[in-house]
């Protein structure tokens, strides 16, 4: 099944996550049942490798799927986006043993994982993980750590932790990517947390004390840390965001739109599309958001044909959509008037889900500034 095909079924489950996401947002109920349905339609196989039972497909379908699925949820969107990035550190280096254990159950639509970088000392600085990973012996490794915000967390059946390694002799921030079963000992999940917008989540602070786990458990090579963090989870982690905060950006779109081609005045029998101020600001808001689908598309396009200009592209679309979210819902809002402006309507629940696109690893500022250095041949991680 190709990527056109694969489309058209998330645009069918979109339908099904619309139907509750009011009551998922106000009561913060992690998707459950639109994440089965996703399994059901195997749709959790997007990035596996089609050797390993998956699609295969990569950055633009990931994009796509999660800008279709987030103008029926955005929460479902982030949980689905963040499964597919811990896929794709799952799939970057498997091993048979991952092959057999992870991807092809995750193919079968049996298993949902998830990607927790972020931690409660190092914020934003999600590549300078302090969660140590230290070699017991050649079959055990230990970890040792707290993640926040894991997006899935307590649900998930695995998660991919990123990890420091804790070695004698080791080189200094040697980052390596590990995974851990739900069922891993030494787990301590904390109290969601309660965001003000992606409230579907199940965002939660972990704590990891001492949990053994056999080698096999490591990803890639110990210390393929920078390979690791700009070739796949870097590109997968923005892309990922990016297509849901675009999705954001169509469904206010879209409501504005509906708005002023459905309000009419008693006093005047005048459609409110009919007015030139409000056409001319819904052509404004419409060419933000094209510019930016067309970045966001493009950058994924040059990612999956490995063009090396893609990185930067990436972090981009990226920064831009967060941009491109808030101000498109910002300005619906406005084209809708008061109705648009009602407490946990539809405009006010995007404005808060938008609002974690700035505050979402890595950060619209970070972004900027690595795109900067990277211009002017400056170290990119260098704080
Ligand atoms: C809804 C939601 C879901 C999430 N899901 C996940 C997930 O699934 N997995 C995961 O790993 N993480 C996840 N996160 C965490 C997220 O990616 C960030 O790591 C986290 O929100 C930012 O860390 P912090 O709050 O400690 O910010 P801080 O690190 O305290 O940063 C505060 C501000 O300072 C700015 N700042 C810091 N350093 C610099 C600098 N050098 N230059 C310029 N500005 C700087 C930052 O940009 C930010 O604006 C999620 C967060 C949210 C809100």
């Amino acid at each position: 099944m190709g990527l056109n095909q694969v489309l058209e079924k998330i645009r069918e489950v979109k339908v099904f996550i619309s139907k509750d996401a009011a009551k998922r947002d106000i009561e913060a109920i992690w998707p459950e049942k639109e994440l089965n349905v996703l399994k059901e339609e195997r749709l959790t196989g997007l990035v596996v490798p089609k050797e390993n039972g998956g699609y295969g497909l990569g950055l633009l379908a990931l994009a796509q799927s999660c800008e279709i699925l987030a103008q029926g949820c955005p929460s479902t969107a982030m949980c689905f986006g963040m499964h597919n990035v811990g896929t794709a550190v799952l799939a970057a280096k498997a091993t048979a043993f991952h092959k057999e254990k992870f991807l092809e159950p995750i193919a079968e639509g049996k298993h949902l994982t998830t990607i927790a970088l972020s931690e409660p000392g190092t914020g934003s600085h999600f590549y300078f993980p302090q969660t140590k990973l230290q070699s017991l012996t050649n079959e055990e490794l230990k970890v040792t750590g707290a993640k926040s915000f894991v997006t899935n967390g307590g649900h998930a059946d695995s998660y991919i932790i990123s990890t420091v390694a804790f070695d004698p002799g080791a080189d200094p921030f040697q980052f390596s990517c590990v995974v851990l079963e739900k069922s891993q000992e030494n787990l301590t999940w904390g109290e969601p947390w309660l965001g003000l917008g992606m409230r579907g989540n199940s965002s939660m602070n972990l704590e990891i004390k001492d949990a053994i786990i056999p080698s096999s458990h490591l990803l890639g090579e110990k210390g393929d840390e920078l390979w690791f963090v700009f070739n796949v989870v870097a590109p997968y982690f923005l892309t990922a965001m990016a297509g849901t905060y675009l999705g954001i950006a169509q469904a206010a779109f879209d409501e504005a739109k509906n708005h002023l081609t459905s309000r009419t005045y008693s006093h005047s029998g005048a459609l409110l599309s009919e007015n030139p101020i409000l056409q001319h600001r819904l052509g404004s808001v419409w060419a933000k958001l094209e510019r930016t689908r067309r970045l966001i598309y493009h950058a994924c396009q040059d990612g999956d044909n490995g063009n090396a200009s893609a990185t930067l592209s990436i972090m981009a679309a990226k920064a831009e959509v967060a941009a491109c979210a808030n101000e498109v819902v910002n300005e619906a809002m406005t084209l809708t008037g008061g109705i648009g402006y009602q407490e946990n309507g539809l405009l006010g629940r995007l404005l808060r889900d938008a609002r974690a696109a700035h505050v979402m690893a890595p950060t619209t500022d970070l972004l900027y500034t690595w795109i900067g250095r990277n211009l002017l041949d400056q170290p990119i991680l260098s704080d």
